[in-house]
C-alpha cells in the first residue's frame, strides 16, 4: 500500500518543499500539501495554538489539522540551521513539540532535526531517517535526496527569474506595465500566503506594479552585503531580508518597500528596524510597515497599500524622488 506523506503549506514549505516533495515521491509515497490557506485553517490554527504564538505558527496548525486524517505521516522536521553558523527562528526548532503538544490524534509525525551546525554525516542520518518510513533501502533514499535537490535548484532559479511562488504555486511572474518597482519584504511564508498576507503581492500586480522579492535576490550578493555589517546576523531569514535591504539601498532600483511583519515576531522586531533604517532612512527609499494578526482587518491594509501607492506617484510626478525623511 502506498504511504501517504502529508506535507502542510506553512513556514519552511515556501522554501524547501519542492525538495522534500520530490524526496518522497521518487520513494514511491503519495505527498498530500494541505489546502492553500483559508479562513477554516486559520480559525482551526488560532484555535489550537498558544495565544502568544506568531500568526504563521498559528497558520501552520491549520495547515496540519488539514492534514490529520488524511495522511499516514506529517513531514515536520525540527529544523534547528539551514547554514553552517546560523539559526533559524527557536519556534521553527520547536515546531514538532508545540504541533504535537496542541494537537491530538495527530498520525506520527516525521520530525527528526535537521541542523546544518553537525556534520555532513549527521545531515545524511537524518536524510535516511526521513525515506526509512517509505523504504529501508539507503542507495534509493540517496537517490531520492539528489533529485530533491535538483529540483530544488530549479526552484531557486525559477524564482530568481521572476516567477512568485504564491501559496507555493508559480502561477503569475511579476512582469508589471506601471514604472512603480515595489520590493516585497518579509519572511518567505508571510508574503507568499496569498490569505495569510491579505493577497498583498496580487493587490500590488493588479495595479500593474512591478515585485522584487528577496527570493529574487542573488544569494553571493546578498551574502557579500551582509558581511559588511559589524557583527554577523546569525539569523538566516535575517541575514536574507537585511542584505537585501542594503543591497536596494545602494543600487536604489526601486520605488518604495512593503515590509510584511508578523505581530510578536521577536526576529521582525529587530530586523524590521535595521532594514528600515538601511532604506528608508539611509536609503531615502519610501518604506511601509504593515503588521498582522489574526485580528488585521483588510480594509485597513488596503487603506495603507492605497495611500502609499499614490503617495510614490505623487513623488514621481512632482517631486523627482526627494527624500520622504527628515
Ligand atoms: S521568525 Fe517571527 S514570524 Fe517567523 S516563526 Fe519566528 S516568530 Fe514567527
Amino acid at each position: 500500500m502506498t504511504v501517504k506523506i502529508g506535507i502542510p503549506r506553512g513556514l519552511w514549505f515556501y522554501d524547501y518543499y519542492p525538495l522534500w516533495k520530490t524526496f518522497y515521491e521518487e520513494l514511491g509515497a503519495e505527498v498530500i500539501l494541505s489546502n492553500p490557506t483559508n479562513k477554516k485553517t486559520l480559525d482551526v490554527g488560532v484555535r489550537n495554538t498558544v495565544d502568544e504564538a506568531c500568526l504563521p505558527v498559528k497558520i501552520f496548525h491549520g495547515h496540519v489539522l488539514d492534514l490529520r486524517d488524511k495522511v499516514d505521516y506529517i513531514f515536520l522536521p525540527k529544523i534547528m540551521s539551514v547554514y553552517e553558523k546560523e539559526y533559524i527562528c527557536p519556534k521553527f526548532c520547536g515546531l514538532p513539540e508545540m504541533v504535537s503538544h496542541s494537537i491530538k490524534g495527530l498520525p506520527p509525525i516525521i520530525d527528526r532535526e535537521i541542523n546544518f551546525n553537525k556534520s555532513r554525516s549527521s545531515l545524511m542520518k537524518t536524510v535516511y531517517d526521513f525515506g526509512s518510513y517509505v523504504t529501508k533501502n539507503p542507495v534509493k533514499i540517496k537517490r531520492a535526496y539528489n533529485c530533491g535537490l535538483e529540483v530544488y535548484k530549479k526552484y531557486k532559479v525559477r524564482i530568481q527569474e521572476g516567477f512568485l511562488p504564491i501559496n507555493g504555486d508559480f502561477s503569475n511572474k511579476t512582469n508589471g506595465k506601471s514604472s512603480i518597482t515595489i520590493a516585497v519584504m518579509g519572511h518567505s511564508y508571510n508574503i507568499y500566503d496569498q490569505y495569510g498576507s491579505m493577497n498583498l503581492i496580487t493587490k500590488l500586480q493588479q495595479q500593474g506594479i512591478n515585485i522584487i522579492t528577496p527570493e529574487m535576490m542573488n544569494y553571493r550578493t546578498i551574502n557579500d552585503y551582509a558581511e559588511t555589517l559589524e557583527k554577523k546576523m546569525f539569523w538566516s531569514y535575517g541575514r536574507k531580508l537585511l542584505g537585501t535591504a542594503m543591497y536596494l539601498a545602494d543600487v536604489k532600483n526601486i520605488d518604495g518597500i512593503v515590509y510584511l511583519s508578523s505581530f510578536g515576531c521577536g526576529i521582525d522586531s529587530i530586523i524590521e528596524d535595521l532594514v528600515e533604517r538601511k532604506t528608508r532612512k539611509e536609503g531615502k527609499i519610501p518604506f511601509l510597515l504593515i503588521t498582522v494578526d489574526e485580528h488585521t482587518g483588510e480594509a485597513g491594509v488596503n487603506t495603507r497599500l492605497e495611500a502609499f501607492i499614490d503617495m510614490i506617484e505623487w513623488r514621481q510626478r512632482n517631486e523627482g524622488n526627494f527624500s520622504t525623511h527628515g
